[in-house]
């Protein structure tokens, strides 16, 4: 591209020409730090893919390709975020490849269209998978984290709330979650219901790209914008064929002529449709060229990069931080590895009696500072302030050591 001629710098960042400042983000890839920061090669590749049109649908198919090798599973699709994946999820499980039903969602009055999850997995995001149109089952009293029992969810408490009303099973991914995915996909596939699991926040390590397809679920959603360094508003659907294929006639634009379509056959098997949806449910979540490119460039190195190398260059951005808050008075810090995620980080454990302000109030100075470093804020009920590299850029420990020092001055 050519230089513009311009009104500002040259080293002026387009958020202080639109008033804004930057932020230092100690914490992780979450959305509401606008994720992480992308390689060079990952940015590029978007501004390059926005330079030319082509058949979104092609795209998609071409996607479906890698991203069905690199997950082992038959299809996939890229999304606009993992949560986009999850509605597009429960919208293939309750629709099929009805064009009828995939016009009526949200509306699923007469269908199947409960979605039956352990109580001890709900959370903010399944949302997402109501948004359809489907109807939540809780099952089980997690009473191991009440401090009341030790149970959690049992596979026959799965099985008798599976009725003809049925539409999928939802299985949040996490170390702890019980009953383990192996023990629902056995009842499921006996009761003939698809799984759909939550893997958004399950990478690394990346051999979890195919851990959950391997072990029998339907449909497995991924967040682009976390571990895999891709655009922040996107994510990965990959499953069972017929399902992508529903999830994708419910997301792609279809103004035309059925007669006219010809859809790639890595997505579409059109000898199987009787016709497509007007425009689906998934159209709110549109997903464009530019992240699809820059989905499958990111993941492109993220399943190169060599995992040691990356381990390496965390922990030195942590040990800048860690050497950094050495000997302070009122906070004791502890450099700490695989931990949180697999990564290393930074603890920082603050004295509430000697500075007279907490954890939680530590982050909110350094937050509402300037410059403002957000760190992670998943340990304050411990007492305790976490510093997280992955999105970390070079020059940053240094930021984050001066203002902790200058917070505990200041107290
Ligand atoms: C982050 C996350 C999501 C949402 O992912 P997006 O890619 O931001 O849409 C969903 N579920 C879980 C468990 C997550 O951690």
């Amino acid at each position: 591209m050519t230089a513009k001629k311009s009104s500002h710098r040259p080293n002026e960042s387009v958020y202080q020409r639109l008033g804004l400042r930057t932020i230092v983000n100690a914490s992780g890839p979450s959305t509401r730090l606008t994720g992480g920061i992308m390689r060079p090669e990952v940015a590029e590749a978007m501004a390059e893919a926005s330079q030319w049109c082509v058949d979104l649908a092609e795209l998609q198919g071409r996607a479906s390709e890698i991203l069905a090798e690199a997950t082992g599973a038959e299809a996939a699709y890229v999304t606009a975020g993992a949560s986009a994946a999850l509605m597009l999820a429960s919208a293939a499980c309750l629709a099929g490849l009805d064009p009828a039903k995939m016009n009526r969602l949200p509306d699923t009055t007469g269908m199947a269209n409960e979605v039956v999850m352990a109580r001890s997995h709900r959370n903010m995001y399944d949302h997402a998978v109501a948004q359809a149109g489907a109807r939540l089952i809780e099952v089980g009293i997690p009473d191991r984290f009440s401090g009341a029992g030790v149970r959690d969810a049992q596979v026959w408490e799965y099985d008798a709330a599976i009725t003809d009303k049925t539409a999928a099973i939802l299985w949040v991914a996490q170390a702890h979650s019980e009953p383990t995915l192996p023990e629902i996909v056995a009842v499921a596939k006996r009761r003939g219901v698809p799984v759909i699991v939550d893997a958004a926040g399950q990478l690394p390590p990346a051999e979890n790209l195919k851990k959950f397809v391997a072990q029998g679920a339907d449909l497995v959603a991924f967040s682009g914008g976390k571990a895999i360094g891709g655009p922040q508003a996107s994510g990965i659907l990959a499953g069972r064929r017929d399902l992508i294929q529903s999830a994708a006639l419910q997301q792609l634009d279809h103004d035309t002529y059925f007669e006219q379509w010809s859809p790639p056959a890595s997505l579409f098997d059109k000898s199987k449709l009787v016709g497509f949806p007007a425009s689906g449910i998934g159209r709110a979540s549109k997903c464009g060229k530019e992240e699809i490119v820059g989905l499958l460039t990111a993941l492109k190195f993220f399943l190169e990069e060599n995992t040691e190398e990356r381990h390496r260059r965390l922990l030195a951005l942590c040990q800048e931080v860690a050497n950094g808050l050495k000997g302070l008075k009122g906070a004791t810090v502890n450099l700490v590895d695989k931990k949180y995620k697999g990564a290393p980080a930074v603890e920082l454990i603050v004295d509430e009696d000697a500075l007279g302000f907490s954890a939680r109030d530590l982050v909110k100075r350094l937050q509402d500072g300037n410059p403002s470093v957000h760190a992670n804020h998943a340990r304050v009920r411990d007492g305790m302030v976490v510093f997280g590299p992955t999105c970390m850029k070079p020059g940053d420990p240094a930021i984050v050591v001066e203002r902790v020092r200058a917070e505990l001055k200041a107290k």
